[in-house]
């Protein structure tokens, strides 16, 4: 057996490796196992690469340089994805899919060095016998602008993500028309370069991708973020696909027909929990900056203590826990678990309503209260548990805001009307930790702190619920569990 067709044997292998990672991704349980399946896929395809390689007989210095290469950027990211947060998790991912774009823009740059630039060149002419020129020239200008969408998206995502800059949405005049002029613009030079592949074309091509990716993630404002970064998630898989066609490599396009897909469906999933047609959120403006002052004309909030929030917990039948970013920020989640079985002991139902845009990047609350150790039957979906807040004592709002904003579902003029939330409200009670009446994620005030049946806990999540879990030590378990409760 040639060491081609092993290599190949292994792609098809690594391939499945990929398909079986996908699905395990998809459910708790078998996310660690889904994992594993994508390392093994991703050593399996590294290991025929580099066999490949040297079989085409590469030169020593430039393998080397491969070498030096890999092992610079795998203690890279080694380094980064020991020391990083889980909050800051979403801004790196942006960054990797930059990194993705970037990649993708050198091959198809590295494409027409090796080929258009040299018609001479035996590759040209090798292509233009076999008819193949002007699809190598479309590959190279369409893997260009895909990737250099995809580089300037995520690093404006990246800067929205880690507040360094604005989540506001930028809107230039005429915005939509902007962008459908850069494609148009696109569409046109794509036909130019393919007629006569003029090194100025590439060159436009790619400062026309850069902007236009620059203006699609800026002008998106910071409520539809979790739709940017599934659809930059998906662009990146096209670009890395785009790349494998330039480089004839089969693993490359599969991979990235993958993630490709699957951040699409992944956006259309998100756009449905958020009540947003794709289009509109990319023609958007969602999550404009609200007036808003610290009461914003809205009454009195009202404050309970850390031991009051104690005993209405011990005298509640029944808890739902709506977690948010806040969690994360805090580090909440193991005194969260703790609480959870401590209720639970006390002959408490505990329950936890996960939002979908919950946190800063899908799935966020899942794998915090994953890393817990809180029960996965205890954690329910959205859908799962809005009717059920009617018929619940308490309610933990535990450093969420835009997730449990009442005016998406009651104030049309509100800048995420629409968007479908957790009805906490409709509960008995409904505590709130957070360490200040600021506003969240989308810059929307929110009528819930407002509240009759609403007490704020102000403080770090953490040391709040440090502090409920050390109040329930002193008090006896609850002999009848009833509350009374003054909803709104
Ligand atoms: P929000 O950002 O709306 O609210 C988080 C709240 O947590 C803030 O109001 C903040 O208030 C509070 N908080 C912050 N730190 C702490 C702390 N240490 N202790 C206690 N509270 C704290 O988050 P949600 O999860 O409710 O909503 C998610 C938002 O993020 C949505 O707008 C969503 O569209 C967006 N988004 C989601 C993504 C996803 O994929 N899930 C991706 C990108 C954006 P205070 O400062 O007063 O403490």
């Amino acid at each position: 057996m040639t060491i081609t067709t092993a290599a190949t044997a292994a792609y098809v292998l690594a391939a499945l490796f990929f398909i079986r990672a996908l699905a395990g991704l998809s459910r708790h349980e078998s996310a660690r196992l889904g994992n594993a399946y994508g390392m093994l896929g991703m050593a399996v395809a590294l290991v025929a690469t580099v066999a490949l390689t040297l079989d085409d007989g590469i030169d020593p210095p430039a393998f080397a340089m491969l070498v030096a290469a890999v092992a610079v950027g795998a203690l890279i990211g080694l380094n980064r994805a020991r020391a990083v947060e889980m909050t800051a998790m979403p801004e790196l991912i942006a960054l990797l899919h930059s990194f993705v774009g970037l990649a993708a823009v050198l091959v198809g740059w590295s494409g027409y060095l090796h080929v258009e630039h040299h018609p001479e060149g035996t590759e040209a002419t090798a292509l233009a016998r076999e008819g193949m020129l002007g699809i190598h020239s479309a590959e190279v200008f369409i893997g260009v602008f895909i990737g250099a969408v995809t580089f300037t998206g995520s690093v404006v995502a990246y800067g929205k993500l880690s507040g360094r800059l604005k989540s506001a949405p930028l809107m230039l005049p005429g915005k939509n028309v902007l962008n459908l002029a850069g494609l148009a613009g696109f569409a046109a030079l794509t036909v130019a370069f393919v007629v006569e592949p003029r090194p100025w074309l590439l060159v436009a091509v790619t400062a026309l991708a850069l902007a236009l990716g620059w203006h699609l993630v800026a002008s998106i404002g910071g409520g539809d973020m979790p739709v940017v970064v599934s659809m930059l998630n998906s662009y990146s898989g096209w670009a890395a696909a785009a790349s494998g066609f330039l480089l004839g490599n089969d693993l490359l396009i599969i991979v990235g027909a993958l993630v490709g897909s699957s951040g699409a469906y992944l956006s259309a999933i998100m756009c449905k929990a958020m009540n947003r047609s794709f289009l509109s959120v990319i023609a958007g403006g969602f999550g404009l900056e609200a007036p808003t002052g610290p009461g914003d004309g809205q009454g009195e909030h009202q404050e309970i203590t850390a031991v009051e929030a104690a005993e209405a917990l011990a005298a509640a039948s029944s808890v739902i826990i709506t977690p948010g970013y806040g969690m994360a920020v805090a580090q909440a989640q193991y005194p969260v678990a703790e609480l959870t079985a401590r209720l639970r002991e006390r002959g408490v139902q505990v329950r936890f309503g996960i939002h979908p845009v919950a946190g800063r990047l899908p799935g966020h609350m899942n794998v915090l209260l994953a890393e817990a150790k809180v029960p996965y039957d205890l954690v329910l979906e959205m859908d799962e548990i809005n009717d059920d807040f009617a018929a619940t004592d308490v309610v933990l709002v535990i450093g969420a805001n835009d997730i449990v904003n009442p005016a998406a579902a009651e104030d049309p003029t509100s800048p995420i009307a629409g968007m479908p939330v957790l009805e906490v409200w409709n509960s008995e009670r409904v505590i709130v930790f957070k360490r200040s009446m600021a506003t969240g994620y989308a810059g929307v005030q929110n009528p819930l702190f407002f509240r009759d049946n609403t007490r704020m806990l102000f403080g770090d999540a953490k040391e709040r619920v440090t502090d409920i879990l050390e109040a329930l030590k002193h008090l006896a378990p609850a002999t009848g569990k009833t509350l009374t409760g003054t909803r709104s």
